[in-house]
């Protein structure tokens, strides 16, 4: 029987395998996907999470193939609003990493097959959780894309689900989440960056709504467009041509390689810990994209949990252990708390950014950009972005 059975290997599912089998426990991840998926969706990666996997060997691989952005700055209508230096005080890591989630998600599963063969099962669906003698019988399917599926089992002590936003496991649990949809629509793009702003982030704060855009390695640029409704024929073009118009930015739609359309919601679930199972990362709280935080607090709460996890396998094992219930209890309270904290982060973010009559926008701007030039806000409010300051 496996001590810990992980369904997802997305990044959090990944970075949990990683810190088990450092604690020496028995682990597998069941992925449904037969290969890695190419979907480019996270790229900031805040110091405390890099300790985290500077814990597994994964910080440095990342740090070597990343962008430092080390502070950010604001314009409104072609003027400086404010800039924010991310480097705090004696930070190990002064700069937030931008990496595309496809390498992550790459450099994970190197480190996660470099601390246990075999561990990262492809190609097998979890479909059903059942209680059996002391542990939970996992039952699913097998597919290598060619044949047809047959059918998998597995049996563990604990099961961590990590299966993401529309997590199949916290469905069968019966947990409904607390779910909240925005009405902000993202379009999004990666391109050739031609700008001058170097490894800067930079906020366009424009009355018709915001634009952000971010360094990616290879000279990239992501750029993110707040629209009030789904765009309705997505193109690189159009994406151009409204970076355009909002911020005088030119950018060529042939350098373009990415382009995503994205509406928001949040889902919180009420409770981690059910059981034997234990919901992870997006199973357990999905977060506005806008702020970046989704996967540095799906990786924050699995470094958190693991020791717990391992305790709760020795119990499992027969080793009493009388304070562990009490101190799981409040594990799982800090962790939500952090969630819904990061959660009410991101609406923040997004309400900054939605359309402002043009003299209200000024008015906005000014004060922000005298706020931001008081060292103990700027302080407070660099801690907050690199989620020094996330429970
Ligand atoms: C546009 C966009 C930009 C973002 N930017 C950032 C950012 O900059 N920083 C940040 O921190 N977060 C960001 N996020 C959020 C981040 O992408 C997510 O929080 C993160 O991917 C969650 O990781 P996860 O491992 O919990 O779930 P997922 O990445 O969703 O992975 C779940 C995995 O489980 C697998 N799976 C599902 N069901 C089963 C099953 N039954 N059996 C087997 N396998 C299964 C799936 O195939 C998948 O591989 C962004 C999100 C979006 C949409």
């Amino acid at each position: 029987m496996l001590d810990v059975g992980i369904v997802g290997a997305g990044p959090v599912g990944l970075c949990m395998a990683g810190l088990l089998l450092r604690r020496g426990l028995d682990v597998a991840v069941f992925e449904k996907r037969t290969s890695p998926g190419t979907q480019t969706r996270a790229i900031g990666i805040h110091p405390p999470a890099l300790a985290v996997l500077e814990s597994i060997g994964a910080a440095g691989p990342l740090i070597g193939s990343g962008v430092q952005i080390r502070g950010g700055t604001a314009y409104s209508a072609g003027r400086k609003v404010g800039s924010l230096d991310f480097g705090l005080p004696g930070a190990e890591y002064p700069f937030i990493l931008s990496v595309p989630q496809t390498r992550t998600l790459a450099v994970l599963e190197d480190r996660v097959a470099a601390l246990g063969s075999g561990v990262l099962r492809r190609g097998i669906e979890v479909l059903d959780s059942v209680p059996d003698g002391g542990g939970l019988l996992l039952r699913g399917r097998r597919a290598d894309g060619a044949g047809p599926a047959a059918p998998f089992e597995a049996r563990c002590r604990l099961l961590v689900a990590a299966d993401g936003a529309h997590s199949g496991r916290r469905t069968a649990l019966g947990v409904t989440p607390t779910l909240r949809s925005y009405p902000d629509h993202y379009l999004m793009g990666d391109f050739h960056d031609g700008t001058p702003y170097g490894t800067e982030a930079v906020l366009f704060l424009e009355a018709p709504g915001i634009v952000e855009c971010f360094p990616l390695p290879g000279g990239i640029r992501r750029w993110v467009v707040r629209m009030g409704r789904p765009a309705a024929e997505p193109s690189a073009g159009f994406l151009a041509e409204l970076i355009r118009e909002r911020t005088g930015a030119v950018v060529e739609p042939a350098g373009n390689s990415m382009l995503s359309a994205f509406g928001v919601t949040s889902r919180l679930a009420p409770a981690m810990v059910h059981g034997r199972t234990i919901l992870l990362g997006d199973a357990a709280h999905e977060l506005s994209p806008i702020g970046g935080q989704g996967m540095n607090l799906g990786w924050l709460d699995a470094a958190a949990l693991a020791p717990l996890l391992e305790r709760m396998v020795q119990v499992e094992r027969g080793r009493p252990d009388p304070t562990l219930h009490a101190e799981l209890a409040e594990l799982e309270r800090v962790r939500l708390h952090a969630a819904r904290k990061a959660s009410r982060q991101a609406g923040i973010n997004m309400a900054l950014g939605r359309p402002m009559p043009p003299a209200v926008l000024r008015v906005r701007n000014a004060i922000v950009g005298r706020l931001v030039r008081r060292p103990a806000v700027a302080g407070f409010v660099a801690r907050r972005f690199t989620m020094h300051q996330v429970d």
